[in-house]
């Protein structure tokens, strides 16, 4: 078994090992494979809609919608044509989940979900909530009593924590954030002025991860949120796809076989991207197509298929160091669940080199006046790798796609950004210019 794995992982493309930016086309993608396939997100559609006033009551910045959490989708006028003459700005969207309320990040998405259904789980168990129950009582003092008593714990290389500590201290419980060596001060900084318990590590992002999971473990009142295996995280992310399927309508952007939908998602454990294009896949199986972006150094979902999912393969073991300024994909061993789920889901995976987030992200703010960090400029690139380089064509080619393009739709998932404060965001631009 480990022979014919370490034989799989030497096939990987040479360029993963030099760290050069390539597209990888995955041999085992079975576009078909989606609908009513897999775990379903109609659980977490109902749980959002159920909490929604909830939600709107006990944060602010969802009151607005009336506790519905969603992202605007942008059409990109200007930047693809100052990326690559040859991108189409018509075709071009950009879907803003960095401006999510609340987390600013993506993050938002499965850590709501999450934490309201550990809230629902501990309030039904205390004999609080019924099925019809109106679950704004969670925010009533009885229920505040009995929250008061629970911990969450996560590990995390920076926005997940942020989501959850935030979330989680909203709606009354106590939170613990471990954090990696590579989150950014800011976001650390953040978490304490709002109360938030952070305890900083010197590893990276599986050792975060294990360190949160071993303190929960020891305390009967404590929950582990498990980026690297949580259902709840990834159907959270999942209910993206409905949203985006009532913007892409709006939009007068139809998708059906003739016109090809592809998203670029920037990928890190995986729960995020993984469970948007589950989602997708779901609504509209072979006519949506996704693709992973993820750092040079940290291709932890592409070692992962590119070796099978019989067992977990780290970027380590291809002599890669999971070291990259895109914190957010700072991830050396892609989740399991989501890798298995992905072996027949997702088209392929690019990746980015640090210097070129920064570049494509002031690019980006450039022309469109959009401000993401760096893990969310990761996507940015993607559909000229499908259109502009010979990988691409030739896969567009084998899949009867190369006049279908066309007419297709694409969307780059923007991941991060609207909480970095002004001063970080000056030193990313500085080197975006710069580089
Ligand atoms: C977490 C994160 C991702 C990737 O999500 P995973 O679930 O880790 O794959 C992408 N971009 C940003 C900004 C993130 O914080």
């Amino acid at each position: 078994m480990i022979e014919q794995r370490d034989q799989k992982v030497s096939s990987l493309p040479r360029g993963v090992r030099d760290r050069q930016p390539l597209l990888w086309l995955n041999p085992d993608y079975a576009p078909t494979v989606g609908c009513d396939f897999g775990p379903d997100p109609a659980l977490a559609e109902t749980r959002y809609a159920r909490c929604a006033a909830l939600l709107a009551q006990v944060f602010p910045e969802l009151a607005a919608s009336g506790g519905q959490l969603s992202s605007p989708l942008t059409r990109l006028a200007r930047f693809p044509t100052a990326l690559d003459r040859r991108g189409k700005p018509p075709n071009w969207f950009l879907k803003r989940d960095d401006s999510l309320p609340v987390a600013g990040s993506v993050k938002a998405r499965g850590g709501f979900h999450e934490v309201l259904s550990f809230v629902e789980a501990i309030a039904g168990d205390a004999g609080l909530l019924r099925d019809g129950t109106d679950r704004s009582v969670l925010a009533g003092p009885e229920a505040r009593t009995l929250l008061d008593r629970y911990t969450l714990s996560v590990g995390s290389t920076g926005n997940l924590g942020l989501a959850i500590g935030q979330i989680g201290a909203g709606l009354g419980l106590r939170c613990v954030v471990h954090m990696s060596a590579d989150a950014k001060e800011w976001k650390k900084q953040r978490l304490r002025d709002r109360g938030i318990e952070v305890v900083e590590h010197t590893g990276d992002y599986a050792a975060a991860v294990a360190a949160g999971r071993a303190a929960a473990a020891a305390d009967p009142h404590a929950h582990f949120v498990d980026d690297e295996q949580s259902l709840a995280l990834f159907l959270g992310y999942a209910t993206a796809a409905r949203e985006l399927q009532s913007q892409l309508l709006s939009a007068g952007r139809v998708v059906d076989a003739r016109h090809p939908l592809f998203v670029y998602l920037p990928c890190g454990v995986g729960g995020a991207p993984g469970g948007i294009l589950h989602g997708l896949k779901r609504l509209y199986g072979a006519h949506v197509h996704g693709f992973f972006a993820e750092p040079v150094a940290a291709p932890c979902m592409l070692v992962q298929l590119a070796a099978g999912c019989d067992q977990p393969v780290s970027v380590h073991a291809v002599g890669l160091d999971n070291r990259t300024e895109a914190d957010g994909l700072a991830v050396a061993q892609a989740s399991m669940l989501v890798s298995r789920l992905m072996a027949s889901e997702l088209a392929g995976v690019f990746t980015v080199a640090d210097d070129s987030l920064f570049r494509d992200a002031w690019l980006l703010e450039d022309t469109e006046h959009i401000y993401v960090e760096p893990s969310a400029a990761a996507g940015l690139r993607g559909p000229m790798w499908l259109l502009g380089s010979p990988e691409g064509l030739a896969w567009l080619q084998r899949h009867h796609l190369e006049h279908a393009v066309e007419r297709a739709t694409h969307v780059i998932w923007s991941t991060g950004g609207s909480l970095v404060p002004e001063a970080v965001r000056a030193q990313f631009r500085a080197r975006g210019r710069r580089d």
